[in-house]
């Protein structure tokens, strides 16, 4: 039978190793420091002192707003938003949902964001009416520059790289995933703000998209700021701006509307 140890030397054993574990080399629970430094980083593979993830919690529902995001509309109020110049936001709001108020002009977030996660849910009117860019149009501008088209894409046929969740101008999504009209929409974006040094780019704008949770862009390079039968060409801006919804006179519906702000986790700026 195996003799216990005297009460004083697990005591010494205890604070000990409590307080010397964190810089073991070999602890399996907590990680090593005997390990290959990752390529570019201050940190071994399976670092014990890398900064740990912060706790986020997930919505019950699909859909929903996790803990940390900022909530831009719950189905109340525009308190998030303005209309052009700071004048108020006069779209409508009814029975959980905002509406363009057409001819009331676009409408853009109070605070300014760059690199983000987006949730978005729209839909295009229901007595579906017009053809081609004038049926249910309108966007959703990342950092009011980058529009991912809204539009009335069922049964509509328009150029490619005017459909429903294009990158407007420049890129059609990779397949045609709409719903009906009158039918609720949703958006999940994960957007990268692009990156200047002085007047110098030096890096494109990227943009993954899916609808009703379908890919419409992987992580596609985006050409530069939505324009209208032009080239897309950067030029330098702000590393955060507002998210603008459009008005393009059509009675287009959105609610659930959440965002993230994407850094963390120890990551170097990119
Ligand atoms: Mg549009």
């Amino acid at each position: 039978m195996r003799r216990a140890l005297p009460f004083a030397a697990l005591v010494v054993l205890a604070v000990f190793g409590q307080s010397r574990a964190p810089k073991q080399a070999g602890n399996p629970d907590l990680g090593f420091e005997d390990t290959p430094m990752l390529p570019g980083l201050p940190y071994h593979v399976h670092d014990p002192n890398r900064p740990h993830p912060s706790v986020v919690t997930p919505a019950v529902t699909p859909g929903g707003a996790p803990s940390d995001a900022i909530v831009l509309f719950d189905g109340k109020d525009l308190s998030h938003w303005t209309g052009a110049n700071g004048a108020p936001a006069r779209w409508n709001v009814e029975n959980g949902y905002m509406e363009v108020a057409p001819g009331a002009g676009d409408i853009a977030t109070r605070e300014k964001f760059g690199d983000c996660q987006l949730h978005i849910e729209w839909a295009a009117p229901a007595d579906a009416r017009g053809n081609s860019q004038e049926r249910g149009n309108s966007g959703v501008y990342l950092m009011a520059r980058f529009e991912v088209q809204v539009l009335d894409s069922y049964q509509n046929p328009t150029y490619a790289d005017g459909t429903a969740g294009a990158i407007y101008g420049q890129w059609p999504p990779l397949v045609n995933a709409a719903r009906p009209p009158g039918q609720w929409q949703a958006y999940d974006i994960l957007f990268e703000a692009p990156r200047f040094d002085g007047a110098r780019l030096l890096r494109p704008a990227y943009l993954t998209v899916l609808l009703n949770g379908v890919v419409l862009h992987n992580h596609q390079e985006v050409m530069g700021p939505t324009v209208y039968r032009q080239l897309a060409q950067y030029v330098p801006q702000p590393s955060e701006d507002s998210l603008v919804l459009q008005d393009h006179r059509n009675r287009v519906r959105y609610r659930n509307i959440w965002i993230r702000r994407l850094s963390g986790s120890g990551r170097p700026e990119k």
